[in-house]
């Protein structure tokens, strides 16, 4: 639209400046007429008046009247004055047109240019006048001159003149805007092919432009359509090319996806080097080792994120000399903030399934090998202890056997001595052997709880009597804490037995002179919770956190002096977990040692379900 108003605004400016032109052209043809007009009727009247004896001329001549005449003249259109002069340029009569005075003039010297014309500007006017001047002579001598003064015509405009312009400016006026309807027609090709580029511009499809144009415009068009046709072929192509890119970005997404949802599904941490040896990918486990992010392993050098020099060495290698290589490495290193974590670092070359013959990156594979190493240990530990376990009761038997063999052996005294502590030590083994072999049937899933409805108040009295009846020699407290009525419990009461037992037989050995040992059950909704307490001498920090282990002992010289394999704790909590249930220290207490089985009862009522 705005710009149809400037093709609009310029056919007019271009009218009026076309009607300018032919006024102009008009006026200055009007100009030369009028000159042509004056110069002749100047030239003609000047000679006339030259023919005229001066006499008669100046004031009191015949003929001065004539000079009066020409002033009022029709045909002396644009008089300024005529002026006689004598031989000296004197004005001796002259007649003016109305407030002008007549300019000096020069008297020609040259009989040649006596008849003539000159221009001369009028006193305190601006005017310019064309003087015609010509000799007055009396028998052939010199008496004056005659000057002949006209207003030089100018260009301009008066009223008299605006029906002659009204003519002309008419047709023009009238044309304009039929010149304009053409040329908005002439131009419509390129209009139309303009509100095309706009429409593309605001993300519509190229169409081609159909209108008729003849030509260079017309050329111009078929160039135009041309060019859309074979846009509109390239855009195509390249829309084509797009969906292909975008289904193969996201059949690569896909499969990054899944090979690293695979890779952070792996137990292990591990890091892919490309073929340059570069970090591309690090797994969440990984940044838990190293205790940073794993985008800081990828972006960042190697020296930031980790401080072991020998995995350095090892990424380093694959950066400088084994690009790309076939081979795998092994490093173990230990974790320096974690005491005694070991890790073993294994690389594998990355082939392309395509090209089987290069690597195209290493699989780095950091593997924590600390519970291999400590179940290692274990084995070793208990080994030994168990050994040990053995061969001190093995070692009191052999000697009192000998000692029987012997002369020394003989008293009766002695005999009975030997066939006690052979029968104490012979209980002891078998004590050993025994929760050496409900423990190992525990861990291998070999046993089978032989579960029943079992009243825990009945059996937890009969395991606290037998305690009280151990400990008759010692000057200690009793106290038995049990609902009167309970509902009965789905376990395998054997089992239940040893592991309260086991509570209750610590709280007496490890109690002090005039000590108390409480067991406490309590019945909820849920769960049955029995508490085994004494007034002893306690569980250090650094005791509590191994009393589970097998074989572990306190080093405390006290608990030494007592006997005891280490394995009674390891067992019970064996047993209570068998039956889904916990198996704690109470840490909150000043004095002494209390241990706190929970059984679930909704683990028995499910269990009985099965
Ligand atoms: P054992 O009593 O044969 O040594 P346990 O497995 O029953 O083996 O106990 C492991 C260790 O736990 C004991 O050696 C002792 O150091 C500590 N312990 C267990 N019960 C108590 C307790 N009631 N008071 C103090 N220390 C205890």
């Amino acid at each position: 639209m705005l710009k149809s108003d400037r093709i609009g605004l310029v056919v007019i400016v271009a009218s009026l400046m076309a009607i300018g032109a032919i006024v102009y052209m008009v006026f200055q043809y009007q100009k030369t007429d009028r000159l042509a007009d004056i110069r002749s009727q100047g030239v003609s009247l000047v000679r006339a008046l030259s023919g005229v004896p001066y006499e008669q001329l100046i004031p009191g001549g015949e003929q001065q009247g004539v000079v009066q005449v020409l002033k009022h003249s029709d045909i002396n259109n644009g008089f300024a004055y005529v002026s006689v002069v004598d031989v000296r340029g004197q004005s001796v009569n002259e007649v003016t047109a109305d407030g002008i005075i007549v300019p000096p003039g020069k008297i020609p010297n040259e009989p040649s240019s006596w008849l003539g014309e000159s221009h001369l500007e009028l006193t305190g006017d601006q005017r310019e006048v064309i003087e015609f001047h010509a000799p007055l002579l009396e028998n052939g001598a010199l008496q004056g001159f005659v000057r002949l003064g006209y207003f030089q015509p100018t260009v301009g405009m008066d009223m008299s003149q605006l029906p002659f312009l009204a003519t002309v400016a008419l047709p023009v006026f009238l044309l304009t805007p039929l010149f304009y309807l053409l040329l908005r027609m002439e131009v419509r090709p390129v209009r139309e092919a303009n509100r095309e580029i706009n429409r593309f511009m605001e993300g519509e499809s190229l169409r081609r432009v159909e209108v008729s144009a003849t030509g260079e415009l017309g050329e111009f068009m078929q160039r135009f359509n041309q060019f859309i046709e074979h846009a509109n072929s390239r855009i195509q192509g390249l829309e084509h090319d797009q969906q292909r890119l975008i289904t193969s970005a996201k059949l690569l997404t896909y499969k990054k996806n899944r090979i690293e949802t695979v890779l952070e599904t792996l137990p292990e941490a591990v890091l892919i080097l490309d073929e340059s040896g570069a970090i591309t990918f690090a797994n969440q486990k990984l940044g838990v080792l190293f205790n940073v992010s794993p985008e800081v392993i990828i972006t960042q050098p190697l020296n930031e994120w980790c401080d072991h020099p020998d995995v350095i060495q090892l990424l380093t290698k694959y950066r400088t000399s084994y690009k790309g290589q076939n081979f795998t490495d092994t490093i173990r290193f230990s974790v320096t903030d974690i005491a005694d974590r070991a890790i073993a670092t294994k690389t594998y070359p990355l082939f392309s399934p395509n090209s089987p013959a290069s690597a195209v990156g290493t699989l780095v594979v950091f593997r924590d090998e600390t519970k291999d190493a400590l179940a290692r240990q274990a084995r070793t530990d208990f080994v030994a202890n168990l050994s040990h376990e053995l061969k001190s009761p093995l070692n009191v038997l052999g000697l009192y056997s000998e000692s029987l063999l012997s002369e020394s052996g003989k008293s009766e005294e002695f005999r009975i001595e030997a066939a006690n502590v052979i029968s104490d030590e012979v209980e002891r083994l078998g004590a050993l052997i025994t929760g050496l072999l409900n423990m190992t049937q525990i861990e291998n899933g070999s046993l089978t709880p032989n579960r029943s409805l079992v009243k825990l108040n009945d059996l937890a009295k009969a395991a606290f009597d037998e305690a009280c009846q151990s400990a008759n020699d010692k000057n200690y407290t009793f106290e038995f804490d049990a609902p009167k009525e309970m509902n009965p419990l789905f376990a395998d009461k054997d089992l239940i037995r040893i592991a309260i037992t086991n509570l209750l037989s610590n709280a007496v050995k490890y109690n002090s002179d005039g000590g108390e040992v409480r067991l406490t059950i309590e019945e909820t909704e849920d769960a049955v919770q029995i508490r085994v307490a004494d007034t002893g001498m306690g569980i250090s920090e650094d005791d509590a956190s191994r009393i589970f282990e097998k074989f572990y002992r306190s080093p405390d010289d006290h608990v030494q002096s007592i006997n005891g394999h280490g394995l009674g704790l390891a067992l019970t909590k064996q047993i209570i977990e068998l039956h889904h249930g916990s198996l704690s220290l109470d840490h909150d207490r000043e004095q002494g040692a209390e241990f706190i089985i929970n059984l679930w009862k909704e683990t028995t009522v499910a269990k009985q379900a099965i």
